[in-house]
C-alpha cells in the first residue's frame, strides 16, 4: 500500500473504489474499505484521510478532532487499501483558485436536522466531497449509513451534477454495548459514555412504537432521563429526511443527535423494526 500526499500521485487510482474519512480510523471506517476491497474487482482502492476544515462549525472541534496517521494507515494496509491519500490543505484548496461549493440539494438545507444544528457543515462537506470525487476519479465511493443524513445529501448530489459516481453504504458499526462508533468516542468519560448508552437504546426502543408521536416521545424521554443535551429526536422520511407523510409504505428513520459532555453525538436506526 503507498501513502500518498499530492494530487499527481493518484493518476494511477482512477475508476477505482473510494473511502473518504477524515482519520482517527476505528472498525467502522475499516469495514468500509474492506467493503471497498469487496466490490474492486481489482480495482484500486483509495482511502482518504483529511480533516477537512470547510465543515467544521465549531474551531475547537476542528482544533481537537483526532490525528493517527500512523495508525490509520497501517489498519488501511490491513483492511485491503491499495492507496492512502493524505493530503495538505493547500493541495485541496490552493490559494490561488477557489474550490466551488456545488449547490446543495434540499436534503442538506430543509430537514432541520444537522443542516440547523450546524450551520455551514453540509457545503463544506458537499465542498470536499466533490473536490475529492474530481482528483480520485473513483467509479464507487462507500460511505457509512452512521451519518445517515450526509449520506443522503451526497447521493442526492451526485445525481444534481451528473458525476455518475455509484455510491454504497453500510449499517453503522457499534461496539458491544450498542454505541454507534465514532472516532469522537475518545472524548467521552467513563461516565459520559455510559449515559451515551441512551442513544442507542432510545432508537431501539422507538423502533417497537407504533406511531412517530408515541417514537418521538419515547427517544425525548429516555434521552432526557440521561441527562443529554437533545438536539433532534425524530421519525422522518428515509430519503428526504421530511415529516413523514401519510403514506405507510415510505421507508422512515429515527435519528438522535445529543450532547453527552463536551461531545456531540449523532445516530440513527431504520423505524420501525420490520
Ligand atoms: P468520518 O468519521 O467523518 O471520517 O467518516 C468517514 C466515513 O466513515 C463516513 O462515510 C461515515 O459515515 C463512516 N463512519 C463513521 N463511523 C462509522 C460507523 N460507526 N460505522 C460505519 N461507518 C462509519
Amino acid at each position: 500500500m503507498r501513502i500518498v500526499t499530492t494530487i499527481a500521485e493518484l493518476d494511477p487510482c482512477f475508476g477505482g473504489v473510494f473511502v473518504p474519512t477524515m482519520g482517527a480510523l476505528h472498525a467502522g471506517h475499516f469495514a468500509l474499505v474492506r467493503e471497498a476491497k469487496r466490490l474492486s474487482g481489482g480495482r484500486p482502492v483509495v482511502v482518504s484521510i483529511f480533516v477537512n476544515p470547510t465543515q467544521f462549525n465549531d474551531p475547537k472541534d476542528l482544533a481537537r478532532y483526532p490525528r493517527t496517521l500512523d495508525a490509520d494507515a497501517a489498519g488501511c494496509a490491513e483492511a485491503g487499501a491499495d492507496v492512502v491519500f493524505a493530503p495538505a490543505a493547500v493541495a485541496m484548496y490552493p490559494p490561488d483558485s477557489s474550490v466551488a461549493v456545488p449547490r446543495l440539494p434540499e436534503v442538506a438545507t430543509r430537514p432541520g436536522l444537522e443542516d440547523a444544528h450546524r450551520p455551514g457543515h453540509f457545503a463544506g462537506v458537499c465542498q470536499v466531497v466533490k473536490r475529492l470525487f474530481e482528483v480520485v476519479r473513483p467509479a464507487a465511493a462507500v460511505f457509512g449509513e452512521k451519518d445517515w443524513q450526509q449520506l443522503q445529501v451526497i447521493r442526492a448530489m451526485v445525481a444534481q451534477e451528473h458525476l455518475g459516481i455509484a455510491i454504497e453504504a453500510l449499517p453503522t458499526v457499534r461496539e458491544e454495548d450498542g454505541l454507534a462508533m465514532s472516532s469522537r468516542n475518545v472524548f467521552l468519560s467513563s461516565e459520559d459514555r455510559c449515559r451515551a448508552l441512551a442513544i442507542s437504546r432510545a432508537l431501539c426502543e422507538a423502533a417497537g412504537k407504533k406511531s412517530v408521536t408515541e417514537a418521538e416521545r419515547v427517544m425525548a424521554t429516555m434521552l432526557r432521563e440521561a441527562n443529554l443535551g437533545v438536539e433532534y429526536a425524530v421519525v422522518r422520511e428515509a430519503s428526504t429526511l421530511m415529516p413523514l407523510g401519510t403514506s405507510a409504505t415510505t421507508p422512515a428513520r429515527a435519528l438522535i443527535a445529543a450532547r453527552c459532555g463536551s461531545v456531540r453525538l449523532i445516530d440513527n436506526a431504520p423505524w420501525p423494526r420490520g
